[in-house]
């Protein structure tokens, strides 16, 4: 059945339509439940500025009930459980659940195992000693992981990370600042990555090392959780590791070798990032369309003006090429293909484009585009978010013409 789901030709839509019977049946009476607790930032925050612990043990019933259900942990590898898919399967689940939920709902994103928070190929690359703790309690959805890379003097230029490790009898000692970690307020395992070469990394040729840190190691302190847009809360922190031991079985994968599993789950990142920009514009342009075709001014409905109209079929059109550029790469990394320009494009695009959308969508909706009741400012705020994080529109551009200038003008 996988390599079936995974060959270039495969369709997911009944996999799609699985996690939307899913999302109807087991999470929208949680989220009916818990209504004000999600919708009350005093609530669904804690003092410190990250999820309240209520939040969080609803976050982890829909993740373990996914997780049984055989949704969560579908793109983690199958020797552990998983079922391995694809790219093609990670546009098409993210677009299918961002379609049907529209932006501002955590609850529903907890249904798929995102690769920095949940199970996903890194798995496959952690020790065989930790298969059957760390592993399954990932798999099946008790414990998430988070992805520290980035740091306050490296962002784009992650090459230029300053956190250390050094081997020390049996184990390791890590020292430095992450920033912008997601999920690591809450998360029971960080994935760090650590300069273990400094010759090869300042050549760029490795160097750097993947470990496997507990958060509740001595020295793994989150310092403090940033918060975007105003909010009163927020998912992304900075962390501090200070002498932080752990043994040799924690090194995930290969010595020196970790920058390339962070290009990998970089790349796998972008993908996602197109198919939760291509669902939520839809959900947008829907929302848009409904209202325009209702909404009277000047003794007309103000779809019939063309001032409207137009916008809504220049967000038809971002929305169309989105879609068909995401597949047509998405089929191209299944096929082994690398498709480097296109994810470049792909992701650049995507996001951009979702913006546009929602910003179309917020001004041709007049006042009410900008209340809460409409949900557009959250989209927005996502859209406006991705255009950063898992690497900036103009990073995009920066590696989409270095394959032009390589050569690379194949369409
Ligand atoms: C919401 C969010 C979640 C995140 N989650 C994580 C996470 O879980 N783990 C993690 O490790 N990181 C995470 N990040 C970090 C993210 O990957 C970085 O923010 C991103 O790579 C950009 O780095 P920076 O913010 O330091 O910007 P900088 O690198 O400082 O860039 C600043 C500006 O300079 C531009 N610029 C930089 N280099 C070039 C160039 N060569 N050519 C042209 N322009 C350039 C950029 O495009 C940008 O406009 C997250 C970020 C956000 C916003």
């Amino acid at each position: 059945m996988t390599a079936m789901l995974n060959s270039a030709a495969a369709d997911y839509s009944d996999l799609v339509e699985g996690i939307a019977a899913f999302v109807k049946r087991k999470v929208v009476p949680l989220e009916d439940a818990n209504r004000e607790l999600l919708e009350n930032p005093r609530l669904a925050y804690d003092e410190k500025g990250g999820y309240s612990a209520p939040v969080l043990d609803l976050f982890r019933q829909v993740r373990e009930a996914s997780a049984e259900a055989g949704y969560y942990a579908m793109f983690a590898p199958e020797e552990l459980g998983g079922a391995g898919l694809g790219a093609l399967a990670l546009f098409s689940v993210w677009e299918g659940l961002s379609h049907l939920v529209g932006p501002g709902r955590p609850l529903p994103d907890q249904v798929i195992g995102h690769w920095t928070s949940g199970p996903s190929f890194l798995l496959g690359e952690v020790d065989p000693s930790l298969h059957d703790s760390v592993v399954q309690e990932v798999m099946s959805g008790a414990a998430t992981v988070c992805f520290g890379m980035s740091e306050p003097d490296a962002g784009s230029d992650a090459w230029s990370m300053s956190t250390r490790a050094v081997h020390v009898g049996d184990g390791w000692v890590l020292n430095g600042t992450k920033q912008w970690t997601s999920n690591a307020a809450h998360a029971k395992y960080a994935f760090i990555w650590a300069v273990t070469d400094e010759e090869m990394r300042r050549e760029r040729t490795g160097g750097i090392t993947l470990f496997l840190v507990p958060t509740d190691t001595p020295g793994f302190a989150v310092d403090s959780v940033l918060r975007l847009f105003e909010h009163v809360g927020g998912n992304e922190t900075i962390s501090s590791l200070t002498d932080v031991y752990i043994p040799d079985t924690h090194v995930v994968g290969t010595l020196h070798q970790g920058f390339a599993l962070a290009l990998q789950g970089v790349s796998n990142g972008r993908m996602y990032n197109a198919g939760h920009c291509v669902g939520m514009a839809r959900w947008a342009l829907e929302e848009a369309n409904r209202y325009t075709g209702v909404r009277t001014a000047f003794g007309k409905t103000i779809a019939d003006y063309q001032g409207v109209s137009f916008q809504l079929a220049d967000s038809a059109m971002e929305i169309y090429a989105s879609k068909t550029m995401s597949v047509d790469c998405a089929r191209r990394l299944d096929r082994g293909e690398q498709a480097r320009k296109e994810l470049n494009m792909v992701k650049a695009y995507t996001t951009e484009a979702c913006f546009r959308v929602f910003d179309r969508c917020m001004q041709v909706c007049g006042g009410m585009g900008l209340t809460n009741e409409m949900r557009f400012v959250s989209g927005w705020h996502f859209a406006r978010m991705v255009r950063i994080a898992d690497g900036t529109g103009e990073v995009m551009r920066r590696n989409i013409a270095n394959s032009l200038r390589k050569g690379d003008l194949a369409f």
